[in-house]
C-alpha cells in the first residue's frame, strides 16, 4: 500500500471571497476521490503565520485589495507573504483583488496600499471603468486548460495587466498614483500571457485577463463565482501537484 502524500492548499482568508474557494476545491477534490488517491489534500482557511506555514499552495481571493493589504500589513502576516510569494517552491493563484495584491506594480493605488511582488506585472485597477461595475461572459480557455471552451467567467470591478515587467523593471517612467512592492524579489520565469480579452466593448483593444509566471497564476475574474470548478480542477492538477 502506497502512503498518500499529504498537500496543503491555503486559501487568504483576510476578506473577500475565500469561502467559495474552499468549498470549490472540496467538491473537486471529492469528485476526483481516486485520481488523487495518492494524496491527501486539505483546504485551510489561511489567517496566521502558522496557517500560512503549513502551506504548499496559497489562493488569493476576490474582495478589495486595499482592505486585504491593510489587514495583512496589521496583522502582521505581510512579510510572511512576501516570503511566500518569493518561495519558487510555492504554488499561488490570485483570482481579482488577488491578482492586484499579488502584483509587483498597481495603478490606481488607494493611498497605503500595498503589494505582495509575486508577478512581475504592472495591473490597473477598476480598469473596466465605473459605469461597468460587472459583466459575464462566456470564454474558450482551450488554448491553455484542454477542452475549456465555454468558461463561465464573471468580472466584477476587475483589474487588468497593463504592463509585463521584465527583469523586474522599476518605475522609473511611471506616472503617478503608481504602487510598488516593497518585495524585491524576482521571479525568474518568463510571465506568459494566459488570456487577452479581443476588442473588449466594441473598442480596439486587447485587454490581458490571465496571466502565468512559473508556479503562480493571476486571473482578473472569478472562477470561484462562476459554478463551474472546471478551473479550480485544473489549479490542482497542473500547479498544485
Ligand atoms: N476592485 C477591487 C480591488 O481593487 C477588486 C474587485 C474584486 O475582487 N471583485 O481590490
Amino acid at each position: 500500500m502506497t502512503i498518500a502524500k499529504p498537500i496543503t492548499l491555503g486559501v487568504l482568508a483576510l476578506q473577500g471571497a475565500f469561502r467559495e474557494h474552499i468549498n470549490y476545491f472540496n467538491s473537486v477534490i471529492q469528485q476526483n476521490e481516486e485520481k488523487y488517491s495518492n494524496y491527501s489534500i486539505a483546504v485551510i482557511a489561511v489567517r496566521t503565520k502558522e496557517d500560512l506555514e503549513k502551506c504548499d499552495s496559497l489562493v488569493i481571493p476576490g474582495g478589495e485589495s486595499s482592505s486585504m493589504s491593510y489587514i495583512a500589513e496589521r496583522t502582521n502576516l505581510l512579510p510572511h507573504l512576501y516570503d511566500f510569494v518569493s518561495n519558487e517552491s510555492k504554488s499561488i493563484w490570485g483570482t481579482c483583488a488577488g491578482l492586484i495584491f499579488l502584483a509587483k506594480e498597481i495603478e490606481n493605488a488607494v493611498d497605503n496600499q500595498t503589494c505582495l511582488g509575486g508577478l512581475d506585472i504592472q495591473v490597473s485597477r477598476n480598469a473596466f471603468g465605473r459605469q461597468v461595475d460587472s459583466f459575464e461572459q462566456k470564454l474558450d480557455f482551450s488554448g491553455f486548460i484542454p477542452g475549456c471552451h465555454n468558461f463561465p467567467t464573471v468580472f466584477i470591478r476587475a483589474p487588468v495587466v497593463t504592463k509585463i515587467l521584465t527583469n523586474g523593471e522599476g518605475l522609473a517612467s511611471a506616472p503617478n498614483k503608481v504602487v510598488r512592492s516593497k518585495n524585491s524579489y524576482v521571479n525568474k520565469a518568463p510571465v506568459e500571457v494566459l488570456y487577452q480579452l479581443q476588442n473588449y466593448d466594441g473598442k480596439e483593444n486587447q485587454l490581458i485577463v490571465a496571466v502565468r509566471q512559473g508556479r503562480t497564476l493571476g486571473t482578473s475574474f472569478h472562477p470561484e463565482l462562476s459554478d463551474d470548478n472546471r478551473f479550480h480542477q485544473w489549479f490542482i492538477d497542473e500547479f498544485v501537484l
